[in-house]
């Protein structure tokens, strides 16, 4: 070990120090006793990086200005706007779904005073916090009814709760998938309380497997949709007319009329297919085509905010209304206002595409997304000493959507900068800018960056460029 950590100060002794003396009195003690803490780390971590004795004596020379630094470190916001430049659309870590201001008209409006959440103002009596949004979801879907909860796990685990509790649900093996984090489909329907009864293989499942699957136990058919994979070559799956099939026989047999679900994961409202996308099934069709109970993302191709819609038959989603997993799940003003917002765009599906961010981003023309790189490419070639060109890339929709959607766009590239060390800075900036990296160059992707933000984006590549030239 390094016998520079012996040159490393006591707490006692800096918080004692008297350059300190008006920090501290300015400061509640928990966030200066925190900030002198947080200054003795990165001393030391300064030692494990450098291990240079000169470097650490002019640190301690400067530390009182390294306690104040690290106090306004701890009292600035952690959570804060970053400018995505990584042409990821639906970029989980970035927040997913961005909102346009008519979103935020709506927050602010319902938010920033009292509202009829739960109030209903024909009566004047108690309401429901789900009547914003019923008729909406099914003036768009054709549902009968709908639900909304936290998030579209939340949704799976109650529709699972209230249909199947201790009793079987049939899935292919070929759709018990991971979504991301530790999403999985089997570990949910587990705490759901329905035990899961997989048929077929990852590759083929067919309607005789879930055929003899069934029996006195079994309480719905699950499909989950693969959004963010695909088995491509000897495969084959149950579509919903074969499982609609499947279950009216069973009817027939026992009597019993099983519902059929359907985990949609991404919420798509408007086919997509028509705006040269890959085609991925929409709600309606689901429905359409004998689906019971649909669920699906608020904030995944919806382009809303955090949320799981359940959208089907009357009848279960009254059932689910009713089953205490809805307390804990349910959503609050701040999502209700968002989606009832957004939701109304796609009452005419050309506004939703337009209007909603995460649409417009999708299907933005080539060469609208070309004219904004090279507006942004001479921003930054005006940087001394910095080099831009525009150069093809590839967008992603991300968020486990649309695996193989190609989406062609334009990068600014910049060279002659290491790209390592200018990728870390650009990260560090009061504005952080998250990047591409690629044959050993930073590349900014400006499908996902918008037109308002390109001055901004390029006073933080000056501020990154000049702290490591
Ligand atoms: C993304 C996804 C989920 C999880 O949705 P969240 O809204 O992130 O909870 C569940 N099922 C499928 C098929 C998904 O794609």
């Amino acid at each position: 070990m390094s016998q520079l950590y012996r040159k490393l100060p006591k707490t006692d002794h800096v918080l004692a120090m008297p350059e300190l003396d008006a920090l501290r009195e300015n400061t509640p003690y928990p966030v200066f006793l925190a900030a002198v803490r947080n200054a003795i780390d990165a001393l030391r971590e300064l030692i494990r990086e450098h291990n240079d004795e000169k470097l650490l004596d002019a640190a301690l020379q400067e530390l009182p200005a390294l306690v104040e630094k690290h106090k306004e470190l701890l009292i600035a916001p952690r959570l804060k706007k970053v400018i995505n430049a990584t042409g990821v659309v639906l970029h989980t870590n970035l927040g997913r779904a961005v909102l346009d201001e008519g979103a935020l008209a709506a927050l602010s409006a319902v938010s920033s005073g009292y509202s009829n959440l739960e109030y209903d103002l024909k009566k004047g009596e108690r309401g429901s916090r789900y009547d914003h949004l019923i008729e909406r979801v099914r003036m768009i879907t054709g549902a009968e009814d709908a639900m909304v909860v936290n998030n579209n796990a939340a949704a799976v685990m109650l529709v699972l709760s209230t249909a199947a509790k201790g009793k079987e649900v049939i899935t292919s093996r070929g759709e018990l998938i991971e979504i991301g984090g530790s999403f999985r489909i089997p570990s949910v329907m587990e705490e759901s309380g329905a035990i899961l009864r997989e048929v077929g293989t990852t590759n083929k499942t067919h309607g005789q497997d879930y055929r003899n699957a069934l029996n006195e136990e079994t309480a719905a058919l699950l499909r989950v949709h693969t959004s963010n994979y695909k088995v491509v070559g000897f495969t084959s799956g149950v579509e919903r007319e074969e499982l609609v099939r499947i279950r009216d026989d069973w009817e027939k047999e026992t009597g019993v009329r099983l519902p059929l679900i359907e985990d949609l994961g991404s919420g798509v409202l408007v086919d997509l297919s028509k705006y040269g996308l890959p085609k991925e099934p929409t709600v309606q069709e689901a429905l359409a085509q004998g689906m019971d109970i649909v669920t699906f993302s608020g904030d995944k191709l919806l382009g809303g905010p955090q949320a799981g819609i359940i959208a089907g038959r009357a009848d279960w989603i009254a059932r689910m209304r009713k089953n205490q997993l809805t307390r804990a799940l349910r959503v609050d003003k701040f999502t209700i206002s968002v989606l009832e917002y957004t939701l109304s765009l796609y009452l005419d599906p050309a506004t939703a595409i337009q209007r909603i961010p995460t649409l417009r981003m999708l299907t933005e023309a080539k060469d609208s997304i070309d004219k904004r790189a090279e507006e942004l490419c001479a921003l930054l070639n005006a940087i001394d000493g910095l080099q831009a060109d525009v150069v093809d890339i590839d967008s992603k929709v991300g968020g486990g959507s649309l695996p193989e959607a190609d989406l062609p766009s334009r990068a600014v590239r910049l060279h002659g900068v290491a790209a390592q060390k200018l990728e870390r800075a650009l990260r560090e900036q009061p504005v952080p800018v998250v990047v591409r990296q690629q044959d050993e160059c930073v590349h900014m992707d400006v499908r996902t960056i918008a037109p308002g933000e390109l001055t901004v984006l390029c006073d933080m590549v000056r501020s990154a460029w000049e702290a490591i030239r």
